[in-house]
């Protein structure tokens, strides 16, 4: 087994492992910056700091677009904006068939079922549709019902609460100093305003971004220890997928070794976070990267299809779990 050569980053790893507090952002560059040969060291301190502050459990997630495309924002990275010529077909979901992708999701064994929509923030026919959808989803199916609409009103937000979303996903997508590259139609800001507003109301706070951007090793360790401040309960982490007609269409995947220094480094400056693979971790990490990430700090997976590209199937992703020993996390002990 390899060794983390530098001492003061030695020091600092094993702080983390024992206090449960994450590398500052000097710390996560350091991990951003290892050789080669010190990636299998980082994965394993990744992963230890994940047994001891977060346990061997899973969760497990579907996720469903209830309205997807024609977007107004221009996300550089998303197919699903309407400034864009990505051949993505609109779709509005009627509420059986939010009930039976619930249904389908909870059969998986997951615990958390995410309706999302490709929106700037909900309007009134969207918050209408949530209402109706989440109740007929927990009159009908036993599992923990997430959000992610975009932009929130303080009114939108006590919305959510009342009808029984227990976790909000927005996500910052990159560092506050490299956003304004990647997204021109809103700003750094308004997101994380979003974000409080969810943390004060009492609802778990769902907060990550895309690796493969453009940004620099510097711009992740900021984007890293910016998450790290507003402590989310989750962080889902993805690595672009170029997709055809977005700006970042011809975008060079993100390299499988600098994906597993991410993975370790964003584990180790958030020891205490459902840190969950979401979309790009096929194209960049394939069937093994998803294994080293496993033992490398994650612990959450989504199961199924993403919004717009297709994932691995339920079926290999749980029987990986199970041939790692890692339980697949349970209703009871998510409530
Ligand atoms: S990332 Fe979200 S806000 Fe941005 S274009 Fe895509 S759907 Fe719209």
């Amino acid at each position: 087994m390899s060794e983390l050569t530098d001492p003061d980053l030695r020091r600092a790893v094993a702080t983390v492992v024992n206090s449960g507090v994450g590398l500052d952002e000097a710390g996560v560059l350091a991990v951003l910056r290892l050789p080669d040969d010190e990636v299998a060291a980082a994965l394993d301190a990744a992963h230890q700091v994940r047994m001891r502050w977060c346990g061997p459990e899973v969760e497990v997630e579907g996720i469903i677009s209830v309205k997807t495309g024609g977007c107004p924002e221009d996300c550089h990275f998303c197919s699903q904006s309407g400034l864009f010529t990505s051949p993505v077909r609109a779709v509005w979901l009627d509420i059986p068939a939010l009930v039976e992708a619930a249904r389908q999701t909870a059969a998986t064994g997951a615990t958390e079922f995410c309706i999302v929509a490709a929106v700037r923030g909900p309007d009134e026919r969207l918050m209408a549709q949530m209402r109706e959808g989440v109740k007929a989803i927990k009159d009908a199916v036993d599992i923990q019902v997430a959000a992610s609409l975009g932009m929130l009103s303080q009114t939108q937000v006590d919305d959510l609460v009342a009808i029984g979303v227990h976790r909000y996903n927005h996500n910052l997508e990159t560092a506050r100093s490299f956003f304004p590259n990647v997204v021109t139609t809103h700003t750094w800001q308004e997101r994380f305003d979003t974000l409080r507003m969810v943390r004060d109301s009492g609802m778990e706070v769902c907060c990550g971004g895309i690796l493969g951007l453009g940004e620099t090793l510097e711009h992740r360790a900021e984007f890293a220890t910016q998450l790290a401040s507003l402590a989310p309960d989750e962080v889902p982490l993805n690595f672009l997928n170029p997709r055809p007609g977005t700006p970042l269409a011809d975008s060079t995947v993100v390299d499988p070794r600098d994906a597993l220094r991410a993975i370790a480094a964003f584990r180790l400056a958030l020891p205490r976070t459902i840190l969950r693979f979401a979309g790009g971790r096929e194209i960049t990490l394939g069937d093994l990267g998803t294994r080293d990430g496993l033992l490398g700090g994650v612990n959450a997976v989504i199961v199924g299809n993403y919004l717009t590209t297709l994932g691995r199937s339920a079926n290999r992703d749980l029987a990986l779990l199970d041939e790692l020993k890692m339980p697949v996390k349970a209703l009871s002990s998510a409530l």
